[in-house]
């Protein structure tokens, strides 16, 4: 038998983009449930950089010193090698945040962190196992959505959906918005190996080879940045192979690289840029990769989907909390958040064609861009792309009120 909810607003997926959104709604008094259909966060190689800008969010909040307990690495400054030439290109150390670094931790940990922080308001729920299957529909109005559980299906009914389940939103798809595929020339595969190497996060760039090393402490999680659609060919080619051609580029993983037994322990992550046209209907509306699937470059992509939950908190709260949303709220945070969007997926594509894709089909030893060459001699120059990374465009800030009171 179908179980029938209601609510003030059903937020569907608990990654960045959702849980940040049901928390500060939650926070300011409206009654929010959010629908995750795993059973929990934990899934590796999802993005686990927090950035200044997010970590200023937190402290917006109050909540930024517990947040830092929880186990972190931070990273002042990012570096490129370009053969066998290591240059700085980032300085995060004179952005104007409370931290001066990016932080790394995995992405289980910080959704679990927001999941604590939204329990603490009474309208606050999240339901994991639920998947979201379908939408309702009302004469032309979304009034819901339809999910699965393992105790039997469930209709949410609410004044606003929320589609914040990920690039491969069903939400979006049952919606009918249409998407813009901006195309990118290359995949990932995503290893992670144990402790030890360069002192540093770097990316590595050789002829035909772009290979991206972050220090987790006690591990490396490195990214072999490979031509669009070549994960196939790449396997066929056996995982010996594989082992050789990481060992090459990051010869400190030499000994290691026995420990990828098979194809298992490489994550393919296929890369998409896109955006939707219009990222709302009415009762609607899409955020996070929902609403713009982000190329890797940078490592923007969690800071987007954040940046757009505060933005529709900021927009919605107070009209969802006295019941006077229309479709012209939806377009203001459409509005709001396109600039930011196209303006990113702009440089991340003139970096996937200019630098990605030559390098890639490069046979020839590349000598250091003048570009990189002008950041390694002007360190002031590095606080351009620390700032684009690390705050990014048109930052946000929390304007939502605390109305509800927290439980403690
Ligand atoms: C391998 C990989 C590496 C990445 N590295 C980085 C990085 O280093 N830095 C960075 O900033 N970004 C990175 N990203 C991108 C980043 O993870 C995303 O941009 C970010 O997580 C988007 O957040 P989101 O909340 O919009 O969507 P997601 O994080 O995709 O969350 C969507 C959630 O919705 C759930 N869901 C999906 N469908 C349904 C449904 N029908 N019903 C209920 N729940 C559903 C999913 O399980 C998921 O929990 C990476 C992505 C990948 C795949």
């Amino acid at each position: 038998m179908t179980t029938t909810l209601q609510t003030g607003c059903c937020i569907v997926g608990a990654g960045p983009a959702g849980m940040m959104l049901g928390f500060l709604l939650a926070r300011s008094g409206v009654e929010v449930m959010v629908l995750e259909k795993h059973a929990d966060f934990l899934r590796d190689f999802r993005g686990d950089t927090i950035h200044p800008s997010t970590l200023e969010l937190m402290y917006e909040l109050g909540i930024l010193d517990e947040f830092l307990k929880r186990p972190h690495q931070e990273a002042r400054e990012l570096a490129g090698q370009v053969g066998n030439e290591t240059v700085k290109i980032g300085d995060f150390t004179h952005l104007p945040t409370h931290c001066k670094f990016l932080a790394f931790m995995p992405q289980w940990d910080f959704l679990n962190f927001l999941v604590e922080q939204g329990k603490r308001y009474p309208g606050f729920q999240v339901t994991m196992q639920a998947e979201a299957t379908d939408l309702l529909e009302e004469n032309g109005r979304i009034v819901g959505v339809s999910a699965k559980t393992p105790n039997g299906p469930l209709k949410i009914r609410s004044a606003l959906t929320i589609g914040a389940d990920g690039r491969q939103s069903i939400v979006r798809e049952r919606a009918g918005l249409q998407v813009l595929d901006l195309g990118a020339p290359m995949d990932v595969l995503w290893i992670s190996r144990g402790p030890g190497g360069p002192s540093q996060s770097l990316g590595h760039v050789e002829a035909g080879k772009v290979f991206v090393m972050i220090d987790r402490e006690d591990y490396w999680q490195c990214g072999f940045v490979i031509p669009k659609g070549a994960a196939d060919e790449i396997r066929k080619r056996g995982i010996d192979q594989f082992r050789e051609e990481v060992a090459t580029l990051a010869p400190f993983l030499h000994d290691r690289v026995t420990e990828l037994r098979d194809w298992n322990d490489v994550r393919l992550l296929t890369v998409k840029v896109d955006r939707l046209k219009q990222w709302f209907r009415p009762g609607l509306l899409c955020i996070g990769d929902a609403a713009h699937a982000m190329s890797p470059v940078g490592g923007v992509g969690i800071n987007l989907a954040i940046q757009d939950a505060v933005a529709a908190a900021n927009i919605l709260a107070t009209k969802l909390a006295t019941g006077t949303l229309g479709e012209r709220d939806l377009l203001a945070v459409q509005r709001r958040r396109e600039f930011p969007t196209r303006a990113t997926q702009r440089l991340q594509i003139a970096v996937q064609n200019r630098v990605i894709r030559r390098v890639l089909s490069s046979a020839q030893p590349l000598t250091l861009p003048w570009l990189l060459k002008l950041l390694g001699r002007w360190p002031f120059l590095r606080r351009i792309p620390a700032r684009v990374i690390g705050i990014g465009f048109r930052a946000e800030h929390v304007q939502t009120p605390q109305v509800s009171v927290p439980r403690h």
